[in-house]
């Protein structure tokens, strides 16, 4: 077990309890999963949006989903896309979601950190049913 050791002017030895921080390295994500969320307001616009993404983009489109589906407590559909397309897909979204709502998260093995602390929210952040995770 790592400890960390410091020697003072005086040759004092201090030994501190402990102390490692262990960082996730991004290697872990596989993926990513953009949920586009809307409501009947506003389907027009996420056709738009959807549309445009299918052309711009290499990604998955997912099938539209106006009944609740998992964790999500709205209207959505999802966008699957790998880490290569992040940099392209992520910033056009920040620039053209119109203001719907919408959830980016990796794809890690952990589907509840994935949807949490791992998540990134474009617009209003919206509630999810966790326990469907
Ligand atoms: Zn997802």
């Amino acid at each position: 077990m790592p400890m960390l050791i410091f020697s003072s002017g005086e040759g004092a030895v201090l030994i501190f309890r402990e102390y490692v921080v262990v960082s996730k390295p991004i290697s872990v994500i596989k993926g990513f999963h953009a949920h586009v969320y809307y409501s009947e307001n506003n389907k027009n616009v996420a056709k738009k949006i959807r549309e445009e993404i299918g052309q711009k983009f290499a990604v998955r489109l997912g099938q539209w989903h106006d009944e609740i589906v998992g964790p999500h407590l709205s209207a959505m559909y999802l966008v699957v896309f790998g880490n290569s397309e992040f940099n392209k897909l992520v910033p056009w979204l920040m620039l053209n979601r119109d203001g719907l709502s919408i959830l980016v998260h990796p794809e890690t093995g952990n589907d509840l950190d994935d949807h949490t602390k791992h998540a990134l929210w474009l617009g209003e952040k919206l509630d999810l049913n966790l326990e469907k995770l």
